[in-house]
């Protein structure tokens, strides 16, 4: 249920009305109509200079909010200092109506969250075999080989202290190369 609470002073008395999205009230278009005619209105205010049938709040599913429309050519309410001379503005908890000389405030909004947010699951990988992964510690030692000082053969790192395989020699003084596929 989504709320909003109106505020405003009559005959030096505080009054409150809560405007729901659910009315139950009978009045056409489920909106709360505000003004002095007690037939039309769901809420009434006995101002003189508030109108017949002045305004109506309504929640707005779609976007998610109150709105206050106007429903009079004349005397337009004034919406935080600006004239709502046609269509409808979205109320926020803090802002001011005036309906003739009568200050509405709206003082809480309360709106139901809509929890129809889906997070759409991890799209898979078409191609895992074409990641190409960050090479572990002991991936990046075995990428590098010994290049035989003499043969010039490329034999892994681990022949450092038992010599080249090919030719026996001594891998001490070989360069270390990035060893390539194929040519192990
Ligand atoms: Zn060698």
């Amino acid at each position: 249920m989504n709320q909003l609470t109106l505020q405003w002073v009559e005959a030096g008395q505080v009054k409150t009305y809560t405007v729901a999205d659910q009315q139950q009230s009978g009045k056409p278009s489920g909106s709360t109509r505000i003004g002095r005619d007690p037939v039309r209105c769901n809420l009434v205010l006995t101002h003189p200079t508030v109108s017949g049938l002045h305004v109506e709040i309504f929640y707005d599913p779609q976007r998610g909010g109150f709105y206050l429309r106007n429903l009079r050519d004349s005397n337009p309410p004034v919406v935080d200092r600006q004239k709502l001379t046609e269509g409808d503005v979205m109320l926020r908890q803090g802002t001011s109506i005036y309906l003739g000389q009568v200050e509405l405030q709206v003082t809480a909004i309360a709106t139901r969250v809509a929890n129809t947010v889906v997070v759409p699951p991890p799209v898979a990988t078409t191609a895992p075999a074409l990641l190409v992964e960050e090479p572990t510690a002991s991936q990046a030692g075995s990428a590098y080989g010994l290049r035989c000082p003499r043969c010039h053969q490329i034999s892994p790192y681990e022949r450092l202290s038992l010599g080249c395989p090919w030719c026996g020699t001594s891998l001490a003084a070989a360069i270390s190369v990035l060893m390539v596929p194929g040519e192990k």
